[in-house]
């Protein structure tokens, strides 16, 4: 499977990049960087979820997840980042802001990023269906095992609408981060290597994901 970047006639590509981003991390900004380069992508919309129904765990604040979101993805030139699934009340779909992003911009094509762990369980997700006729669902490894064909048979006939990012492996997750802040054991140079400096200077300053 390969993207080819020309720009020559051809719809303009809208990428969407959604997630609790709490915290955004250095594994959220290397993949954001990767779709724009890898798919030719004209913008990418980095889009904080609302509280998502598949997460059990009550995420922190949307405005510090937006403020942080804008920390790390700002100064990535074709980034957009998209509070729109902050503002809606009830729950959030990714199908709901595909649709409206379609609409937005009637002759696009519109490509998803999500990492391993929210592919495994795309099957459940609300309408997928839909999802993957409007949208080519683009997949950043997150383990070292590669993804295998099977995993995309599932899909068929819709298996060639998935592309998947090259990206280094990076084992750092929000958990971790937030599990260290909770210790004491986010030290600024562990932090340094984990998340983009702004983001670990906010996370200190609001003491955010402290017990209590
Ligand atoms: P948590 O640990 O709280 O579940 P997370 O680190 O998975 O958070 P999210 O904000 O939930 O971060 O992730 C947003 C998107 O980025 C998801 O599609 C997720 O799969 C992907 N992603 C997160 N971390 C990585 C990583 N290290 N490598 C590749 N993709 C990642």
């Amino acid at each position: 499977m390969g993207l080819s970047a020309d720009t020559a006639g051809r719809p303009q590509r809208i990428g969407v990049f959604g997630g609790a981003f709490d915290p955004p991390h250095n594994a959220h900004v290397a993949l954001a960087k990767a779709a724009l380069a890898q798919c030719g992508l004209d913008v990418l919309h980095v889009i904080p979820t609302g509280q998502a129904w598949h997460k059990a765990r009550t995420l922190s604040a949307p405005e510090h997840r937006l403020a942080m979101a804008r920390l790390a993805f700002d100064t990535i030139e074709g980034v957009v980042v998209d509070a729109r699934e902050l503002q809606r009340t009830g729950p959030t779909f990714t199908i709901d802001t595909l649709k409206a992003l379609q609409a937005e911009n009637p002759a696009c094509q519109l490509y998803l990023f999500i990492g391993a762990d929210q592919f495994a369980t795309f099957g459940q997700w609300h309408k997928w269906r839909e999802i993957l006729e409007i949208a080519i669902i683009c997949i950043a490894d997150r383990t070292e095992s590669a993804l295998t064909q099977s995993q995309f048979d599932v899909y068929a006939p819709h298996n060639h609408r998935f592309f998947i990012l090259k990206l280094p492996w990076m084992p750092v997750s929000a958990t971790q981060i937030r599990q260290m802040m909770a210790s004491g054991s986010f030290t600024a140079e562990e932090a340094g290597k984990l998340v983009p400096g702004a983001v670990a200077r906010y996370i200190s300053h609001y003491q955010l994901y402290r017990p209590g």
